[in-house]
């Protein structure tokens, strides 16, 4: 790499917003280069079926629709450098991005980092990762066939892990801290129909019970403090997400749930610097949204290149 470089753009992260600026931004004209430390598809890839993002009448799973996202940018000659991102400076004149295979520079910065899963922040759950709690069931659902899993939350990401369990697992037990869930409609019948799958309402994962490897999970009931013990052999944590935002803290301005302030038009507190997809302050974080963000991006940085604001 030249380390002269200026970028008319560099997108950091390559999930659906990040290629869909860089097609945009290639398709204009601009020199983009995607940033991705893995693999292209971001938290996308993670999902077995995708099945409303529009175009695909059967469906398309995560890691194929990201490979295809990549392919269409890089065919109107965007590039993309396999490099992890260590610290920026974003108010600096070209941009500067010193990243694990060099220093990058850009006039312009599209943050595309996605969002992580929640922990739940209880005893040993970070030493029993792999042996037993788990963040995604379409990565790790199959190490369960014919077991006995506990998912926790009562989102959307809970309700399809626990679709998802349900077809692998020999009997699944969603555990949710409310009495109902916040999971949408569409996901409601299919749950209620599952006949391995019981809820445990109003309840929350107190303790990991393990020897060496999870054994089980202890129960609270939030309203009547009753501690249970169920035995599983696998816990999905499926309570949210955290934005991938460490990397900007002190130089963007965050929401208070620490998500980049953003608004349709994904500009940022500094000229010159866009948030898209999960990263940014947004009512839905899905594929089709961040794919619309990359486009948006791309059209306020080319008033930006071209002197506006
Ligand atoms: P979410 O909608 O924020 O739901 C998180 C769930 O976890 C909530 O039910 C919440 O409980 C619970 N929770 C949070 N912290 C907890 C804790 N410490 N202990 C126990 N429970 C806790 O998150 P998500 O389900 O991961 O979804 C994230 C985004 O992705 C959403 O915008 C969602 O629509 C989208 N998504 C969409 C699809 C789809 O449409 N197919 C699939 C997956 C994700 P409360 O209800 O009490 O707050």
């Amino acid at each position: 790499m030249n380390k002269m470089h200026v970028y008319d753009m560099i997108v950091v992260g390559g999930g659906p917003g990040g290629y869909t600026a860089a097609l945009y931004a290639a398709r204009a004209g601009l020199d983009v280069v995607v940033l991705e430390k893995l693999s292209a598809g971001g938290q996308m890839a993670l999902t077995e079926e995708i099945d409303n993002y529009p175009g695909f009448e059967a469906g398309i799973d995560g890691i194929t629709l990201a490979e295809k996202m990549q392919q269409q940018a890089e065919r109107f000659g965007a590039k993309t450098e396999y490099a992890q991102v260590e610290r920026m400076d974003l108010s600096a004149v070209p941009k500067l991005l010193e990243t694990s295979e060099g220093t990058f520079y850009a006039r312009t910065v599209v943050l595309a980092t996605g969002a992580n899963p929640r922990e739940l922040g209880i005893a040993d759950e970070d030493a029993l990762v792999g042996r037993g709690v788990a963040y995604c069931a379409a990565c790790d659902g199959m190490r369960y066939r014919g077991k006995t899993v506990v998912v926790v939350g009562g989102g959307n990401s809970a309700a399809a892990d626990a679709l998802l369990l349900s077809r692998i697992a020999k009997q699944v037990i969603l555990v949710h801290r409310r009495d109902t869930l916040r999971a949408t409609k569409v996901y409601h019948e299919p749950l209620m129909q599952a006949e391995n799958l019981e809820f445990r309402w109003n309840s929350t994962v107190a303790e990991l019970l393990h020897e060496g490897k999870l054994t089980g999970v202890k129960l609270k009931d939030v309203k009547t403090g009753e501690e249970t013990e169920i035995p599983c052999d696998g816990v999905f944590i499926s309570v949210g997400r955290k934005p991938a935002t460490e990397l900007v803290r002190g130089q963007l301005e965050l929401d208070k749930s620490g998500y980049v302030a953003a608004d349709e038009t994904t500009r940022t507190s500094l000229p010159g610097v866009y948030a898209v997809g999960d990263v940014r302050t947004k009512p839905l974080r899905q594929v089709v949204t961040a794919a619309a963000d990359g486009a948006t991006a791309v059209h306020m940085a080319e008033e930006f290149l071209s002197g506006g604001a």
